[in-house]
């Protein structure tokens, strides 16, 4: 973002402003840290902001400041529109194309609505007026405290939004592991608790409030587990039978994934949820290195993401897919054995 486009962003922001603030669909840590720090930033600043999500997101961030203000497009679908076509400013966070908001994208689509991207995607597309978008960045939250601090407003970072981008940076980064995570990233991360995030109750709260039924379910998934050591890849399969089995609920498995990556000398790892409702396989990858499970899913699956983490989807049946999954592994055997 060019300081030009920062000094037309501060005079946009400089009267009260009617702003939506929209996270992707089923909205992780990063996704509702994000909208909601720069919801009680922009509040503070008297804009007449709202964070409105795509749909519902699990529980386990429920209880993030502001929680209780958060609209969902997919429950007040008709109340939703009309705030998106009313508003002057519509901020899309945590996404790089207005798919990933599923039906909604139309709404923010036909708003005549000034639009800013903030995110961390690859291959960002061009729908918005100002795009703030950098993949080297750990997180969106990362991101928006950055926002903040080019705008001139550090000072301004209260607890509430310490709060927020704490768990972004915290979800996104695997708790400061992922190659993403920089000394940047740390040193935003000490300003953050200096403004009062909690780091303590913040992890307890995200990782240490599991349902008995999620861990029978992860001990499920883990049975599953099937590793192909020749091709360094691991990979989970869970059936609706199965979630059904152990109460599934939205984010159970959340996480999942990474236990492939973490076997000795496993550096793809992918996990492959049937969800009969929507007539469809949901698929989570992760990799080491230079795999990158972003063109992978680009190229086979209809999703993407980032290098080491990506998503996507298939609507052949479970088992159809996994076989798809094994048969088109040994074409890239060179990249995942080199
Ligand atoms: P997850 O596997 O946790 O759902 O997603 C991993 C990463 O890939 C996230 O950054 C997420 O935004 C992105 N992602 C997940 N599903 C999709 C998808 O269907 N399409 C695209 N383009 N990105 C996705
Ligand atoms: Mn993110």
């Amino acid at each position: 973002m060019t300081s030009a486009e920062i000094t037309q962003i501060k005079v946009l922001l400089s009267t009260s402003k009617k702003i939506i603030i929209v996270p992707h669909k089923n909205p992780d840590g990063d996704a509702m840290g994000s909208t909601l720090a720069l919801y009680h930033y922009l509040k503070s600043a008297n804009h007449d902001a709202i964070v409105m999500a795509p749909n519902d997101y699990p529980h386990f961030l429920k209880w993030l400041p502001g929680d209780e203000t958060v609209l969902k497009y997919e429950a007040e679908t008709e109340r939703c529109n009309t705030l998106l076509q009313d508003a002057d400013i519509i901020f899309t966070l945590d996404f790089n194309a207005l798919h990933r908001v599923g039906q909604m994208g139309d709404g923010i689509g036909d708003s005549q609505a000034i639009k800013i991207m903030i995110d961390h995607h690859q291959q960002p597309d061009d729908y918005a007026k100002f795009v703030f978008s950098d993949v080297s960045m750990s997180s969106t939250c990362e991101m928006v405290y950055l926002f903040i601090q080019m705008l001139g407003d550090e000072n301004k970072v209260t607890a509430d939004i310490a709060t927020c981008l704490y768990t972004g940076i915290m979800t996104d980064t695997g708790s400061f592991r992922f190659s993403s995570t920089t000394s940047q990233t740390h040193e935003i991360v000490g300003k953050l608790i200096a403004s009062g995030a909690n780091n303590s109750d913040i992890h307890n709260a995200i990782y240490d409030t599991n349902s008995y039924a999620k861990l029978q379910l992860l001990g499920c998934a883990l049975k599953n587990l099937k590793v192909i050591p020749e091709l360094r890849t691991a990979y989970i399969t869970l059936s609706q039978d199965e979630l059904n089995q152990f109460d599934f609920k939205k984010g159970d498995t959340e996480g999942f994934v990474n236990y492939g990556l973490s076997l000795d000398n496993i550096i793809f790892a992918a996990i492959f949820i049937e969800h009969k409702k929507d007539n469809i396989i949901k698929i989570s990858l992760r990799s080491k290195g230079d795999f990158s499970v972003n063109e992978f899913s680009r190229q086979y699956f209809e999703g993407g993401g980032h290098t080491n983490a990506a998503g996507g989807k298939s609507d052949l049946s479970l088992e159809e897919t996994v076989e798809k999954f094994i048969t088109i592994l040994p074409d890239h055997k060179k990249e995942l054995v080199s």
